[in-house]
């Protein structure tokens, strides 16, 4: 039988512009199933379209580490991500509403599976040992945190799929790490028994120097990055609108920083 084609989309955080020209991007390709990371909120102006859309358009979504502050509150933030947080929970918590989207909204980023295994691959917001918060970057590596990285190759078969760091890159089981321009954006195993960490990169707040919205197309055993231009000054006036999203949120989308 042959594999799957699938977009992965990660870390949209609210950004509605960055997540329809995705969409858009996926529709063109012609391509059905959509899978979600998690980070759906958190430091952008539009929490609720956004997860309307995930809800309508993904077959499933996991739990970032934003979603889940929502109900557990924002620890280990920053204050202007926890500032965030509080916003978009006053925007999303159904309290006394009678609206029905709004209660389906909130059981749906509240019951957010923590990770999704289908044959050799498994796919995590952020890390198997902690799916929601910790962290795998190239740079843990190259400073030489290997046996963290023996733990996280040991907990899956061929592929890990993640988001959380928003920066894509390929780590391999011989600790290589490879950034998009070395993998000129495509990636497939180089052979049997080989395994490989995927970050998939962030729709709604890329944070590698180049500020298009990132994703993947997985279309067996090749994974394509994507980049997509989005209207990033109307995300920012929208932030820039919101008494308690700092001005920062929406500048670091001009840098992709
Ligand atoms: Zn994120």
């Amino acid at each position: 039988m042959p594999e799957a084609t699938y977009a992965i989309i990660s870390d949209l955080h609210a950004n509605l512009e960055a997540l329809l020209a995705v969409l858009a991007d996926i529709d063109a390709l012609g391509i059905q199933e959509i899978r979600c990371l998690g980070d759906v909120v958190g430091y952008g102006p539009s929490p609720n379209q956004v997860t309307d859309l995930v809800r309508a358009r993904c077959v499933w979504t996991l739990k970032g580490n934003h979603d889940e502050a929502l109900v557990h509150g924002a620890y280990r933030f920053n204050l202007r991500a926890k500032l965030a947080i509080d916003w978009t929970r006053d925007q999303l918590e159904p309290g006394f509403s009678t609206d029905p989207a709004a209660f389906k909204r909130w059981s749906f980023l509240t019951g957010l599976p923590l990770r999704h295994e289908e044959g050799s691959d498994l796919f995590v917001h952020g890390s198997p040992r902690d799916p929601t918060s910790e962290y795998l970057l190239a740079s843990e590596l190259q400073a030489g945190l290997h046996e963290k990285f023996s733990e996280v190759f040991a907990a899956f078969g061929r592929r890990l799929f993640v988001g959380h760091s928003h920066l894509p890159c390929v780590i391999t089981d011989s600790r290589t790490v490879l950034s998009l321009e070395e993998l000129n954006g495509c990636f497939s195993l180089p052979g049997e028994g080989l395994k490989a960490i995927i970050n998939v990169g962030s729709v709604g707040q890329p944070r590698d120097g180049d500020p298009r919205a990132c994703y993947v197309v997985v279309d067996g055993g090749t994974v394509h990055w994507r980049r997509v231009e989005y209207d990033i000054e109307q995300t920012i006036a929208r932030i820039a609108q919101i008494r308690e999203l700092d001005v920062s949120l929406g500048e670091r989308l001009r840098e992709g920083r």
